[in-house]
């Protein structure tokens, strides 16, 4: 079935309506002939009062609307109106005729008119009926052959995160802090996962502005270019959910380490998706000094597989640089050395060559890491148990790497522990 004119019901609309001491009044609809639907645009309030309806600027395609088309809502004097909407809908092609929709609503079109668009509000409704698929609210398209019913979409009270509470630890991770240091394809691709899972609180922390070459594996597009990575993310994450808790920080966390030190003392951890030798090394050991966690998620080997690394503050793990003295012995490659064209020099990092999606995944898996370890942690949550410290996952794994990074199908997800702290450390030996 095609549906087709769909009535549109800004939350708005219904507060204007439901703020009426009228049963019934006019109404004003705009359509957007691109998308074929109608919109409320103006409610009659009292009589001969008409307001406009607010919708807000972000709604481009209900803002779209042209033309003035007649409408009326009124309250339903019972429900037979609505049982007999949820039948005509099961039967598409169905309409009820003009002497009937006026016995069970009271409308009818006046003299000359040719259609009219009626938006029935039953506050009455049992629950019985309503749990046999009869709605509160119901659409009709009035016309000189009858009334058919049209499919309506109200806004609820509440939308967004906030559909999550009950469903999703969403109090919980509202008040966590969690800094993201890198706001590239992982960061950006982590930032979103970290937002969506309804973490309260992100610091984005990057010195670099998007360029064009950067938009193929970027969250943002190309309105952002030229913008601060960090500024443009926290402002497209604000938009996408309505929060103000975003915050962004141009900052090298290489050479101002000192503002990454101070950020991490509100954190509760740190998500690094920096690239390079030089900021992950300076995540693992500020973190380890702030006593939080931290996850650090990259690709190596060109591309071919990813890594996620999880650093906590205990005796039992060591940090980054334990991980990666011990890895050397056992013969893999240098990770963070394989970032970087000319090890040591900590600045030309070799071309990305990942596919943008494949950064994503490691991004959002790496914010997956992060969330379950606060969950974890902080809620005894046994749910959001990790399976060790440190995942490799494969991308396009050629099977020609030593251990750990030894993969040999895509998508394939390996967890391993890490090592104890060297003695010699000073990292873990403050
Ligand atoms: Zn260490």
């Amino acid at each position: 079935m095609t549906i087709k004119d769909d009535i549109f019901v800004s939350a708005d609309a219904l507060a204007k309506i439901a703020a009426s001491n009228e049963l019934h009044g006019k109404l004003v609809l705009r359509y957007v002939t691109s998308d074929e639907i109608f919109v409320v645009h103006g409610v009659e309030t009292s009589r001969g009062v008409r307001r406009q309806v607010d919708i807000p600027r972000e709604y481009h395609a209900l803002r779209a609307g042209n033309g003035s088309y007649d409408g009326r809502w009124i309250e339903s004097p019972s429900s037979a109106l609505h049982v007999v909407h949820a039948e005509l809908r099961r039967r598409p092609g169905s309409m009820m005729t003009p002497a009937d929709f006026k016995e069970l609503s009271g409308v009818r079109l006046d003299a000359g008119m040719k259609t009219l668009i009626v938006i029935t509000h039953d506050a009455g409704l049992s629950e019985d009926l309503r749990a046999g698929g009869v709605e509160t609210y119901a659409g009709w398209h009035l016309t000189r052959d009858g009334a058919r019913p049209a499919s309506i979409a109200v806004e609820p009270a509440t939308h967004g995160l906030k559909q999550l509470e009950g469903l999703w630890p969403l109090s919980e991770l509202s008040a966590m802090n969690i800094a993201v240091v890198g706001c590239g394809s992982i960061g950006s691709a982590a930032a979103e996962a970290l937002a969506g899972y309804g973490v309260g609180s992100l610091q984005l922390i990057d010195p670099d502005r998007l360029l064009w070459h950067n938009l193929v594996r970027h969250s943002l597009d190309r309105r952002s270019v030229g913008r601060s990575k960090a500024a443009a993310l926290a402002d497209s994450l604000t938009q996408r959910w309505q929060r103000e808790s975003y915050f962004a920080h141009d900052v090298d966390v290489v050479r101002e380490a000192g503002v990454l030190r101070a950020l991490t003392s509100d954190a509760d951890l740190v998500l690094c998706a920096a690239d390079g030798v030089a900021p992950r090394r300076v995540v693992s050991h500020v973190a380890r000094r702030a006593k939080i966690p931290a996850i650090l998620a990259c690709v190596l080997d060109g591309g071919a597989i990813g890594e996620i690394l999880r650093l906590r503050p205990t005796p039992r793990f060591g940090c980054l640089l334990c991980l990666r003295a011990n890895m050397q012995e056992r013969g893999a490659i240098d990770a963070e050395a394989d970032q970087e064209l000319d090890y040591g020099t900590g600045t030309a990092h070799l071309p990305m060559t990942a596919a943008p999606s494949d950064l994503k995944y490691i991004g959002a898996l790496a914010a997956k890491a992060a969330v379950a370890t606060l969950l974890e942690s902080r809620f005894g949550d046994a749910t959001q148990r990790l399976p060790s410290e440190h995942a490799v996952i494969g991308l396009r794994p050629a099977g020609d790497l030593h251990a750990p990074f030894d993969l040999n199908h895509a998508a394939d997800v390996v967890w391993r522990s890490i090592p104890a702290p060297r003695p010699e450390c000073v990292t873990c030996n403050p």
